[in-house]
């Protein structure tokens, strides 16, 4: 279906949601010059930094529906917002979701999250780092507005914080406070935000974009999260990896990585 990927792991079916999709600026990536960007683009058969937003839906054998962030909804223009018609196209009522994981509280990852000011999961658990929480409870932001409509359904989890059987908080801290990933069964891992273009990250992985907002943090965060994606031949899946493989493995290159297919 367009926009949407699955794979089938023990344990759990997991689908890749294309939310939508946008380039970025060059001054996202202040460290690498014009020039050296231009030329990986290129490499890569590309001539813009082009980005996807995804939202990951998973289902436990026990029946449990966990939607991992919301996607932008109306907040990034008409290229980005699809997320309910993904789930219109799975059959999936929002009012059926159990669980909502928030890898971070960026306008891009809990922007679907409200609909005309309301939950747009009525009758979810949300699941965020209580860091993340804490950062963002003062902040003037739409991140702000979600936890308040949200209150009654607030759950703070750590790093190896179970959210359902098998599937366990991964704390990847630096993009945000509380960035996390997600541990789903024994071979796939949700990784976040600790890629934004791949084209650039991967093989330069202490390359960071301005959205980090601690660098040396996430740049530890990027360096683990993918070395144990590709030392212990993981899957995985990312907020920001284009399509249209959603799900893949990493090999590690020299000082760098590469994605390969899964
Ligand atoms: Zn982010």
């Amino acid at each position: 279906m367009d926009g949407i990927s699955q794979i089938t792991v023990p344990g759990f079916d997991v689908w890749c949601l294309e939310d939508g999709t946008q380039s970025f600026d060059a001054d996202v990536f202040p460290g690498l010059s014009l020039e050296e960007q231009e030329s990986r683009l290129s490499a890569a058969g590309e001539s813009e930094i082009r980005t996807a937003f995804n939202v990951f839906l998973i289902l436990g054998e026990d029946g449990t529906l966990t939607l991992v962030d919301t996607g932008c909804g109306s907040h990034f223009g008409p290229g980005a917002g699809a997320l309910s018609t993904r789930l219109t196209a799975l059959s999936i009522d929002p009012a059926k979701i159990n669980n909502l994981v928030f890898t971070h509280l960026h306008t891009d990852h809990c922007g679907g999250a409200l609909w005309d000011d309301a939950k747009a999961f009525p009758n979810a658990t949300i699941y965020l780092h209580g860091a993340e929480w804490a950062y963002w409870r003062d902040q003037d932001a739409l991140a702000r507005q979600v936890l308040a409509v949200y209150d009654d359904a607030l759950v703070e989890v750590s790093d190896g914080d179970a959210i359902a059987p098998g599937l366990n908080v991964w704390s990847l801290p630096g993009h945000t406070p509380g960035h996390i990933g997600l541990r789903v069964g024994d071979g796939l891992v949700i990784v976040g935000d600790v890629v934004h273009a791949q084209h650039l990250q991967m093989g330069e992985p202490r390359l960071c974009p301005t959205y980090d907002m601690d660098p040396m943090t996430a740049t530890d965060s990027r360096l683990n999260a993918l070395r144990e994606v590709a030392d212990r031949g993981l899957t995985f899946g990312g907020s920001h990896i284009l399509g249209p493989t959603k799900f893949a493995k990493l090999a590690e290159v020299g000082d760098g990585f590469v994605i390969v297919a899964p």
